[in-house]
């Protein structure tokens, strides 16, 4: 496993790294047991969320004394702007839930525009309240995480006010970059986020085979030495739900030294812009801050389908999923509460029916 400096301080992370995103899909013994072997094999990096439903507890309860052992980060509500109290008692909260008395990182969560940016910096607010925190040891180092458009991601952390950046970066979405490359000038840490691009990468797909290139046995694989082959990315964040996925990411973890010298990069990247024209213009990330939906649609689970299907032209299997699903796109009564939640900014009332239409049977 390769190490990266994540901090100017010099605070050195594992190019593959833990998000706890998952861990409410599992019980509290499977996730101790993930957790400890995502430790034992050098992952030193874990991260999870106030919004990831009992991630918090699960990992409090599964570090035990390893708690010393890693750089655990943790984020801020995404109900932003949040006032500087708020986040305090969140941060209480947190602490209690990750059974610890400090946090290694926070990261200012939902930062998505520049209106919200503003705000957040202002007097009363998240980053006044964590400065505050960082002041009585509580917080040790602070970071930004957006889906806000590159150009105003690079103002945020040209600001000066953060240690790292989180940004939403795999084979297929490259879209930051250039907020990476200039992270890294400013001697941030950079995390990205989404590198199967919500699992999509990861399903072994014939079409995505070439993604499948050097040591990497599986697409995830692949997926994942392409992150790691950009020097500019400190760590990549991995939803992990099985010690067999933590075994697969820390061998993708080794990956550096096997694509630096090559030009696969470059040829998976020229192969996903050939296949640009089909790919919807925006894409569900299956990030899931939209569920639950108040009439039980999957919604990304929906959107996965529609979207292999129409790039894939892998319809039919998609039929059968639906179906087997309960076709349950027909159920949208149009609430709009998913639209809200979405980073993506999907407009989800008009992609369900056209995934409805193309679906049903
Ligand atoms: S708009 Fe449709 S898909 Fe979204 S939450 Fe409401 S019912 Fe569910
Ligand atoms: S529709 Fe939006 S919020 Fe829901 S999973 Fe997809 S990207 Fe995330």
């Amino acid at each position: 496993m390769e190490y990266r400096q994540l901090t100017e301080s010099g605070i050195k992370v594992s190019c593959v790294s833990f998000g706890g995103m998952r861990l409410p899909e599992i019980t509290e013994e499977q996730a101790y047991k993930v957790i400890n072997k995502a430790l034992d094999l050098g992952i030193n990096y874990f991260e999870t969320a106030y919004h990831y439903g009992d991630s918090e507890v699960k990992i409090g309860k599964s570090l035990g004394k390893r708690r010393k052992d890693i750089i655990l980060s943790t984020k801020s509500a995404y109900n932003d702007p949040i006032t500087g109290d708020e986040l305090k008692r969140n941060v209480e909260q947190q602490l209690k839930r990750l059974q610890t008395d400090y946090l290694d990182f926070y990261q200012m969560w939902g930062t998505d525009g520049m209106d919200v940016f503003v705000k957040m910096i202002g007097p009363g607010y998240k980053y006044e309240a964590v400065k505050d925190l960082m002041r009585q040891g509580i917080i040790k180092h602070v970071g930004i995480t957006s889906h806000g458009k590159p150009k105003d991601v690079e103002i945020m952390i040209e600001s000066g006010l953060f240690e790292s950046v989180t940004i939403y970066y795999n084979a297929m979405k490259q879209e930051y970059t250039s907020v990476a490359a200039l992270a890294q000038k400013l001697k941030m840490g950079v995390v990205a986020m989404g590198p199967l691009n919500g699992g999509f990468l990861g399903e072994e797909t014939k079409e995505m085979s070439f993604l499948k290139r050097g040591k990497a046995k599986t697409n995830a694989e692949g997926a994942l030495r392409f992150i790691i082959g950009n020097k500019n990315i400190t760590t990549a964040i991995v939803g992990f739900k099985t010690e067999q996925e933590v075994i697969d990411g820390v061998f993708a973890g080794d990956f550096y030294e096997d694509i630096a010298d090559t030009n696969d990069m470059a040829v998976i990247t020229e192969t996903f812009k050939g296949m640009a024209s089909k790919m919807p213009k925006s894409i569900c990330s299956g990030c899931n801050y939209c569920n639950p939906c108040k009439e039980g649609i999957d919604i990304p689970g929906v959107f996965k389908l529609m979207n292999n299907a129409k790039v894939y032209g892998t319809i039919d299997f998609a039929k059968t999923k639906y179906k087997k699903a309960g076709q349950k796109g027909a159920l949208c009564s149009k609430c709009g509460l998913c639209m809200e939640k979405c980073p993506q900014k999907l407009n989800i009332i008009a992609d369900m029916a056209e995934a409805h239409e193309l679906l049903k049977s």
